[in-house]
């Protein structure tokens, strides 16, 4: 017998109208790449949405066309993601760091038929346009005032165009399995990887992400998106915010420690998300500053492993609670939060930072396990480190064209591609990703860990481990380290500090002090590019 309750598909047409409607006034502030700070609201936003689906069927593009964005956290970016969505097409979101033959390889892959662009990136678009043969038409984000001279044909500014409708327009009546928007993950090894999500999964997801347990947010809250929209989704933020009908702060291209305060002094921000290293240029600039945050109650940190230190001088000097996330583009993305059960209510001190550091444990909507080489579920120990492996309805089924299909197994497996385990009480922690793990005399040596742990000595500003040959063990772990400025930590000293924290055999073989650790496109540190580096590399002992 089947249920007498309503279809009513998720589709992401509804969020924006939702927030119009509940919601209208709430602003939406901006740094504009032209400068200045914009006002809006979501009633405007929907308006401007409706007008940017209007134009782009008027100007002959269908259900289910990619148009690209290339464009940083803005009011702009938001409308075209919804007027994309809203005339039944694919938001596809292409991430500026990547080098521009990627990019140019990726639209092609996609096929993209149009592209929304910052004024930032038009010098970016004047070279690669003419590659990417599918692309009909480019919509700067700007108005008039401000369009850059360009040889280049079809190209128009965004108001001008949206100008020339006036919104009567009807969402197109999409099913919500339907795709919606797309990204491709930065393919660290391999071609990029096209994920391709649906209404139904970003609808869920924002639902999931905005939960008490997970990101835990409200319409009482200022939220500051500093993760990119072109970064794995914002982490949910484009649609878990309107959702619940929050503040949005957007901070444009100006990601730096002074710009990031400055929003987040002036707009009162109470909820945060960025990776690490946006957070240490924050802290930085701080105590340099003697500025305190007295508004903001709560940052989500993830994207990479964030180091105790951080989450301990937010907490404890700035009074600002830290939850530790970890996600992947494939999962839309979130995966799992450390928030506290009531299991670790009583916890403090070092206890409690120990909890906090973990990924946190899965929400509703994600299942998760961790299995050997053999495909063997391995016990919630706390201890056993595998495969981590998830599935739930926000996470990919299969990449776009096909690629990657070892990653996905006849139950519905997704291998992330990371090593973790998981304790008693569902909290996982990332030990390493699987194509980094270091195998010394067969054992497994997390070099996450030991990062964290070299990160915790008061002269180091960043570091990394990375595994060289060695002719007993296969393989020791070399530790990389950037030193912080003005001081001059030396070997000894830093070994020091970790061998009462690690087991004797995971102690770094040698130290190597670097001017700078190279980093991918999304942040994180590039491990091959090391590996490259230090290829010869003679560590003393061997
Ligand atoms: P990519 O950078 O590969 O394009 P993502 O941004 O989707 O893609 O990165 C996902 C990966 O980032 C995860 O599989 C994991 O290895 C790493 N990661 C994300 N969050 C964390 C975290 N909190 N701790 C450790 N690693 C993390």
């Amino acid at each position: 017998m089947l249920g007498l309750m309503q279809e009513w598909p998720l589709v992401c047409h509804k969020i924006i109208d939702h927030a119009a409607r509940q919601h209208g006034n709430r602003e939406i502030v901006s740094r504009t790449v032209e400068g200045p700070i914009a006002r809006t609201n979501y009633r405007n936003i929907r308006q401007r949405s409706l007008q940017v689906a209007q134009r782009l069927e008027r100007d002959g593009f269908k259900r289910a066309d990619r148009i690209a964005t290339l464009a940083w956290n803005g009011a702009r970016h938001l409308e075209a993601w919804y007027g994309i969505m809203g005339m039944g097409g694919i938001y596809h979101t292409l991430n500026p760091r990547l080098f521009p033959e990627q990019i140019v390889w990726i639209m092609n892959h996609a096929e993209d038929q149009a592209l929304f662009v910052d004024l930032t990136f038009m010098p970016l678009v004047e070279k690669i346009a003419g590659m990417v043969k599918s692309l009909r038409k480019i919509i700067v984000l700007t108005d008039a005032a401000h369009m850059p001279a360009t040889a280049l044909p079809n190209v128009v500014a965004y108001e001008d165009w949206i100008a020339e409708a006036d919104g009567d327009f009807a969402w197109v009546d999409v099913a919500e399995a339907e795709a919606c928007g797309m990204c491709y993950t930065s393919g660290t090894t391999g071609d990029p990887k096209g994920v391709l999500y649906s209404h139904r999964s970003n609808v869920i997801h924002a639902m999931m992400a905005a939960m008490p347990d997970a990101m835990g947010i409200s319409s009482r809250d200022v939220i500051l998106p500093v993760v990119p929209m072109f970064h794995a989704n914002a982490w949910g933020l484009g649609q878990s915010g309107p959702m619940i009908g929050a503040k949005l702060v957007m901070p444009g291209g100006k990601m730096d420690g002074a710009s990031i305060y400055e929003l987040l002094d002036t707009e009162k921000v109470t909820f945060s998300a960025a990776v690490p290293t946006v957070w240490l240029m924050l802290l930085q600039y701080l105590e340099q500053n003697d500025l305190k945050l007295p508004h903001l109650n709560k940052v989500v940190i993830g994207g990479s492993a964030c180091p105790r230190a951080i989450t301990e001088k937010f907490e404890r000097v700035y009074g600002v609670e830290v939850i530790h996330a970890w996600g992947m583009t494939e999962m839309s993305p979130l995966g799992s939060l450390a928030t506290m059960k009531p299991e670790y209510a009583g916890l403090t001190g070092d206890a409690l930072l120990d909890i906090k550091q973990t990924q946190g444990f899965a929400p509703f909507g994600v299942e998760m396990k961790v299995t050997d080489d053999e495909n063997r579920d391995l016990p919630w120990d706390g201890k056993k480190f595998g495969r981590l492996k998830v599935r739930g309805p926000a996470v990919a089924k299969g990449y776009y064209g096909g690629a990657g299909k070892e990653q996905f197994d006849a139950e519905g497996w997704f291998d992330t591609g990371d090593v973790a385990h998981i304790n008693e009480n569902g909290y996982m922690q990332i030990t390493d990703r699987a194509k980094d793990v270091i195998k010394s005399g067969g054992e497994w040596i997390s070099t996450i860990d030991l990062e964290n742990m070299a990160v915790g000595h008061p002269d180091v500003a960043e570091a990394a481990v990375i595994g060289v040959a060695h002719p007993k063990w296969d393989e020791r772990p070399l530790l990389v380290v950037v030193a912080k400025p003005g001081r001059e930590p030396t070997r000894e000293s830093i070994l020091d500090y970790m061998k009462p924290r690690c087991a004797k055999w995971w102690l770094p073989d040698d130290v190597a002090f670097v001017k700078e650790i190279p980093h991918t496109a999304t942040g994180k540190i590039q491990k091959m590019a090391l590996r490259e580096q230090f290829k010869d590399y003679e560590l003393p002992a061997a």
